[in-house]
């Protein structure tokens, strides 16, 4: 008999903790996957271990965030308060009563971090803070501004969206989560969408992941499920027509687009250059954007994940 690694420990420490075993819908699960909160919605128990190392690590932040909170700062923050609203319980992360301040804390890659610069946060993140922050509105306290903290976990980069002061606290993601809400709930459980790839990180660590993804064999791509679903390969065939008629396009757009910008290439070759609200880096290798987090973004209530 050998001893169990530290990750095989650390997996079964989480998925005993409690909100591994989770049963209800809770303010995590929103915006995420339409079919995975379906299930939630219903009550189904899950059937796979939800734990993943990413979410241990995760865990293990936001753990050190806690502690970190009750040595230098305690009795400025609430943390880790558990609110309910619209029906769905939470838990949130901090929140500084006296600059009514509301944080919530996301663990990443870096390389998810590059995206989060670029394109700003997963409306499911900005859904859950939405949430956390009506909570604790309909409850009597003061929440003025939001801001997500996003940590990546090889780095320990951290980039505060969509910055440091934060975002005015607004409605509108509110609304954006309840309507999400209302149109899983609203919708027949069969025809609810699956919103992620069975090769993706979520499915792979997704309690709900054998009955959704049931009915594919050992010897086909799992997504063939997807055909014992809708058995109308006419119907398919033109989903893959169409698809590769549009990346065709997209290809041949690219290549307009990137030839013409070659016209403003620095002298030298190399070096960044401003292009509307844009910045391109050119490459000896290629064109790339550049993440600029000095322009202005937009209060919650502006417009992906991999991140716990
Ligand atoms: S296995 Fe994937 S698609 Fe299915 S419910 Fe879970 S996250 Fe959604």
């Amino acid at each position: 008999m050998t001893a169990p690694t530290t990750s095989e420990l650390l997996l079964l420490w989480d998925q005993q903790r409690p909100r591994s075993r989770q049963r209800t819908l809770g303010w995590s699960d929103v915006g995420v996957c339409r079919r995975r909160a379906g299930y939630r919605m219903r009550g189904i128990e899950p059937t796979n271990p939800s734990a993943s190392m990413q979410a241990v690590l995760g865990t293990a932040i936001h753990d050190a965030v806690a502690g970190a909170i009750e040595v230098v700062a305690n009795g400025s923050y609430d943390t880790e308060l558990e609110v309910t609203f619209a029906g769905v319980v939470g838990h949130l992360d901090r929140f500084h009563e006296p600059s009514g301040m509301l944080i919530d804390v996301k663990s990443t890659s870096s390389r998810w971090l590059e995206h989060v610069k670029m394109h700003g946060p997963d409306d499911a993140h900005k859904m859950q803070i939405a949430g956390y922050g009506a909570a604790l509105v309909k409850a009597g306290r003061d929440v003025k501004r939001v801001r997500i903290d996003y940590i990546a976990r090889d780095t320990g980069e951290e980039y505060n969206w969509p910055t440091v002061e934060g975002a005015p606290f607004s409605s509108v993601w509110v609304r954006e989560a309840l309507a999400w809400i209302a149109q899983v709930r609203d919708t027949d459980f069969d025809m609810l969408p699956r919103d992620f790839m069975p090769d993706s990180a979520f499915c792979r660590s997704c309690p709900f992941r054998d009955p959704c993804w049931d009915g594919y064999s050992e010897d086909r791509e799992t997504f063939a499920v997807l055909f014992t679903e809708n058995p109308d390969a006419g119907a398919w065939a033109d989903e893959l027509w169409q698809a590769r008629e549009a990346k065709k396009q997209a290809a041949a757009a690219e290549k307009r687009a990137a030839g013409a910008l070659e016209a403003i290439r620095p002298i030298g070759g190399t070096g960044r250059i401003v292009a509307g609200e844009r910045t391109l880096d050119f490459r000896a290798n290629g064109l790339y954007f550049v993440s600029n987090t000095t322009q202005p973004q937009p209060a919650v209530g502006y417009d992906e994940t991999e991140s716990t």
